[in-house]
């Protein structure tokens, strides 16, 4: 296994226990503080569990080598799971929100219980998420990426219900209990639909890595017999980049110089660029390549 794998399942790992000690600590204490908003905190980080085996099993899974069932390989298991992780937490923000409306009125939270759990959550989480951060980063890995600002939502989350603690205490108003509790949810759903967002432009395969574009037209170039680089596509593909493109070649060419030609382009873009796994080159004769998409 390589060692981007190997460092973001050792980071999901961290992240998968640390979160059931925070989320057993503060259910706990929620339930004896009569607070909802701390139980809720604690129910989003148990989600977060759950989410966290499932990206676990994808980046697992987007290691596997190309099969005949998917000759592309599994790269975009990742991708699948963040969009999965996005919506769900979407999903756990819509129901703490309906949650907390019913318990205008009828709270009878305890400020001070509420402001420990509170504490412990965001010192555990901000640790967590700083360091995944860091993986997902430094390997480029989105759903390791998509992980950490879910937990970094959390913060957010536990910050509410400790500024809600706060105030109960001041002015024994428990609504401030169910109040923070909405505003936990909001937090959440907003975080939600970003990561959902994050996940679009691969599932669309929209356009990439401008600077890769621009390259392989210098490559194009620099190259004796080869010329107008055209319709450049590059999709990602979990870490990697895929290219197909079009270039003119001298129409008497012989197809066996045309085919060296062409494989020694494709060899010098993967090496120049060796994050593009695949380059597949479509050859016409100068003259006869149009720019437009939809036509070759
Ligand atoms: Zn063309």
């Amino acid at each position: 296994m390589k060692t981007r794998t190997k460092q973001s399942l050792k980071a999901i790992k961290i992240g998968i226990y640390g979160n059931v000690v925070l989320a057993l600590f503060k259910m706990t204490v929620g339930l004896f503080a009569l607070s909802v908003a701390l139980i809720a905190d604690g129910v989003d980080t148990i989600s977060d569990v759950v989410k966290s085996i499932f990206v676990y099993r994808a980046i697992k899974m987007a290691s596997l080598p190309p099969s005949p069932e998917y000759p592309y390989g599994y790269g975009r298991a990742e991708t699948i799971v963040t969009n999965m992780v996005g919506m769900s937490v979407v999903f756990t923000a819509i129901l703490i929100f309906m949650e907390s409306m019913k318990d205008f009125g009828k709270s009878n939270a305890i400020g001070y219980l509420m402001i420990i759990g509170a504490s412990v959550s965001i010192i555990g989480k901000i640790g967590l998420s700083f360091y995944m951060f860091r993986v997902g980063k430094n390997y480029s890995n989105q759903a390791v990426l998509a992980n950490a600002k879910d937990y970094l939502s959390d913060v957010f989350s536990s910050a509410a219900v400790l500024i809600g603690g706060i105030l109960i205490r001041f002015t024994n108003n428990t609504n401030f209990d169910p109040f923070a509790s909405m505003f936990v949810s909001i937090l959440i759903g907003y975080m939600g639909v970003e990561i959902v967002k994050s996940s679009i432009p691969e599932i669309m395969e929209k356009k990439e890595a401008p600077e890769i574009i621009k390259g392989i037209d210098d490559i194009v170039n620099e190259t004796p017999y080869t010329f107008h680089p055209h319709l450049v596509r590059i999709r990602k593909l979990g870490p990697y980049y895929l290219v197909d493109m079009h270039v003119e070649l001298p129409g008497r060419m012989s197809l066996k110089k045309s085919h060296e030609v062409v494989t020694y382009i494709e060899k010098k873009i993967k090496t120049r660029f060796p994050q593009v796994k695949d380059v597949i080159i479509h050859s016409e004769p100068i003259g006869g390549g149009k720019d437009n998409w939809g036509e070759s």
